[in-house]
């Protein structure tokens, strides 16, 4: 890109643009290379303003949420990656729904929700990505998942119009939401969620937990879940039958407390994680002939 057209970019969108910003530090894996240029907007009219620029200018945009289910090339991202989370919002509750932005935590959601003894969202505890991010995955946990309790999801289109999508239109599945397909930017949505026992939900929560706690890997960077589970079985089991506990391509190596999360033990490069999954892949594939598919989303070139 010119100078001038970088220029005219950074004129549209007011605020700064960062030029070849590296994105590891933006990810739970630490793990990435830089994006040719990288906005984090405050609000959704600055969100707009430089998607509308990036669209004139020919340039791909990809959006990037907490970075916690994300591997992102080493050779970074080409184009505008625009980081969307924000910690000063709050949900508000309207008509009994709540309603809550895209960019805001996931956590705050569901401390907004437990203080009002609103059920429902327990099953989200512990995990760190935003709202945004969890419905585009369909996150969840314990068989629930995000979906399930949405009213409906408000949208900018691939041709940047408002939209709004009312749950039932919405094709959600496991870990799966059409919005992986359709390159709409989530920016809000509502809740549908029923009064509850303040005590229940808060000791299920807590359960959740702990029961995470001890389960998931948290001494170092990973992105969660690897792989995601098979219909019938859960990975971490085939991976852990299959013997791949603990290898290492690398500085990325297969939890020796979950297998299904890679660990990135100083270091690793997202070519590491990419063979390490490889391999993982053959493994389970050689003994259960069964092929795991990456949860994670890779990001960038990795051609
Ligand atoms: C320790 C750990 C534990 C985890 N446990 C769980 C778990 O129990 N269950 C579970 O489901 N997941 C889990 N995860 C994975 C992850 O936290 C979730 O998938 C989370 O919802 C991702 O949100 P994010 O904001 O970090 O999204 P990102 O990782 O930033 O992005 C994920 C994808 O969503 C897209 N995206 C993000 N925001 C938007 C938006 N506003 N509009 C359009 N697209 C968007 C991105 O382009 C990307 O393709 C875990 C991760 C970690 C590190």
């Amino acid at each position: 890109m010119t100078s001038s057209v970088l220029d005219r970019f950074r004129g549209r969108v007011a605020q700064r643009v960062l030029v070849k910003e590296p994105l590891a530090p933006y990810t739970s894996f630490h793990i990435g290379g830089p994006a040719e240029y990288f906005y984090m907007p405050r609000g959704e009219e600055d969100l707009i303003c430089a998607l509308r620029a990036a669209k004139s200018l020919g340039m791909p945009a990809t959006i990037l949420g907490n970075g916690t289910n994300v591997l992102i090339s080493d050779r970074g991202i080409q184009g505008l990656v625009v980081r969307l989370v924000e910690t000063s919002l709050s949900p508000v509750l309207e008509n009994g729904l709540v309603l809550v932005r895209a960019p805001i935590p996931l956590s705050v959601l569901l401390n907004f929700a437990m203080e009002r003894d609103l059920a429902g969202l327990e099953y989200l505890v512990s995990i760190p990505g935003t709202v945004g991010g969890a419905i585009y995955m369909n996150a969840g946990s314990f068989s629930q998942a995000i979906s399930t309790h949405l009213a409906y999801v408000e949208v900018l289109e691939r041709d940047l119009t408002y939209a709004t999508r009312r749950h039932e239109d919405i094709d959600f599945d496991y870990r799966y939401s059409e919005f992986q397909e359709d390159g709409a930017v989530i920016l809000g949505a509502a809740f549908e969620l029923e009064h509850g026992d303040g005590a229940t939900i808060r000791s299920t929560a807590e359960r959740i937990r702990s029961e995470k706690r001890a389960k998931q890997s948290w001494e170092h960077p990973n992105a969660g879940s690897i792989f995601s589970n098979p219909p019938t079985t859960f990975a971490g089991k085939l991976i852990e039958e299959a013997g791949c506990k603990g290898l290492q391509v690398g500085q990325a190596q297969v939890s020796m407390k979950h297998a299904n999360f890679i660990v990135n033990l100083g270091g690793a490069t997202a070519q590491d994680v990419v063979q390490l999954m490889d391999v993982v892949v053959h493994r389970v594939y050689a003994r259960f002939n069964i092929r795991l598919s990456p949860e994670i989303r890779l990001l960038g070139d990795f051609s």
